[in-house]
């Protein structure tokens, strides 16, 4: 099928921040032309499926590096408390009572949530067991993603059935990872997902990093996130987390660190040079307490920085467009006003984010020859007008709710603020009955 997007603003997010008034045009899941091109194209001949997009700005679907689907219907479940007791009390006790049902039906309501707000493509980090049922979810519900189960075979107030041995919890990741990656059309890839530091042992994190190397897969996990954690980790282990994931091999392009809250100077400097990435998570980082992270820092010393919602629990909700703006605003008090502006949050969000994953080559902007992940944001609201820079307005004004239509490899997921892959009101429906029945099994209820 052959789709027309038309009449909109293209903000394509490429490295020269291109914006084009015009068409998109897209065929066979990618994108063909732009702007004049993709209207002479269109009047060349062959059937087009047309998409109305005047008043609108079309840009590339946003990525959101670091999310916990599996925590979606926990959402509420564990306010105001800081990480390390909201771990222990609330999260692996609820993440241990997920059933494979749950897990489906958690993964499903986050996915609806994210792309009816306009999110394309994610890296997700799942519970240990059951991951199976969160890739199906996925499968169905039309979204990008790369995702792993969560591996933890040591730590203190682990639930039983989130206690692994370091064999079986390897030998699930590579199953896992033969099993999806590049399943759904391409859609699917799999991440090596130790949770962190505290809650594995050397040989499983050393292990992970060859089995990434070896199935051409991320490792993800989260790192230099809380002052608290930072004590335990140096009591522990004698060192920071970075620098014992570096010494067991997780670094490099492949390893995507959730967090980097507490990172100094000189651990900014390593990661630059070793191109491990990091996500900004500056909701989750403000709700659990942790402190702002130093994204400007980050990005000066030649980081490539991504943004993500993290767990519904810790936001409370997975919306790109509230991350994007508070990146914005807490940079101006982290290191002044004039860092971090419109444009850069921007690029984090999409072609950046997309460079954290390892996918830029494929999506992350609005480029002929990519895979068309593409969002239509109506900008003629009264809360958007007059919308005179579009940076501006998609950053500082925009809404999860401007968000109108959806594409994902070129297939429409959301028409008309509809999502068309998944009931929405149904998932949301059953997330209301089952979480209380989940919350019960995990001794909270
Ligand atoms: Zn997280």
């Amino acid at each position: 099928v052959k789709t027309l997007v038309q009449g909109g603003l293209l903000v394509t997010c490429d490295e020269a921040t291109a914006v084009v008034p015009g068409d998109l045009a897209i065929e066979g899941g990618k994108i063909v032309a732009l702007g004049h091109e993709a209207t002479e194209l269109s009047r060349a001949g062959g059937v087009w499926r047309e998409i109305d997009a005047s008043g609108c700005v079309v840009m590339p679907g946003l990525v959101q590096a670091h999310v916990h689907l599996v925590q979606t219907l926990f959402r509420g479940m564990a306010d105001d408390v800081p990480l390390l007791a909201w771990l222990r009390k609330f999260i692996w006790p609820l993440e241990a009572a997920h059933d494979d049902a749950s897990l489906a039906l958690s993964a499903e309501l986050g996915a609806a949530e994210l792309l009816l707000g306009g999110t394309t493509s994610i890296l997700d980090m799942g519970t240990v067991h059951g991951h199976d049922a969160v890739f199906e979810a996925l499968a169905r519900s039309g979204l990008r993603a790369i995702s792993g189960k969560a591996m933890m075979d040591s730590g203190e107030a682990v639930p039983a059935r989130l206690r692994e041995t370091t064999r079986a919890s390897l030998d699930e990741s590579v199953r896992l990872a033969k099993a999806w990656s590049g399943a759904a059309s391409g859609r699917l890839g799999y991440a090596f997902c130790p949770r962190f530091i505290l809650s594995c042992t050397e040989e499983l994190l050393r292990e992970c990093a060859t089995a990434a190397k070896e199935h051409d897969a991320l490792v993800h996990t989260h790192a230099a996130e809380q002052v608290e954690e930072r004590r335990a980790v140096r009591d522990l282990l004698g060192d920071d987390d970075v620098a014992l994931l570096a010494r067991y091999g997780i670094t490099g392009e492949r390893a995507v660190f959730a967090h980097g809250v507490q990172l100094g100077a000189e651990e900014m400097k390593g990661l630059a040079a070793a191109k491990t990435r990091v996500v900004h998570c500056p909701s989750s980082n403000l709700k659990l307490g942790s402190g702002i992270a130093a994204v400007h820092a980050m990005r000066e010393a030649g980081i490539v920085v991504g943004l993500g919602a993290d767990g519904a629990p810790c936001n409370n909700d997975l919306d790109g467009w509230l991350e994007m703006r508070l990146a914005a605003l807490l940079a101006k008090v982290r290191s002044g006003t004039t860092t971090l502006p419109a444009r850069d949050v921007l690029a984090m969000a999409t072609l950046e984010g997309a460079k954290v994953l390892g996918k830029s080559q494929e999506i992350g902007s609005l480029e002929v020859g990519k895979r068309a992940d593409v969002i239509v944001v109506d900008v003629s609201g009264p809360h958007t007008a007059p919308a005179l820079d579009v940076f501006s307005t998609l950053v500082y004004a925009a809404r999860s709710t401007d968000v109108r239509h959806v594409l994902v490899d070129g297939e429409l997921v959301v028409r008309g603020r509809e999502l068309l892959t998944l009931d929405a009101p149904r998932v949301a429906a059953r997330a209301r009955e089952e979480a209380p029945k989940v919350a019960r099994r995990a001794g909270l209820g």
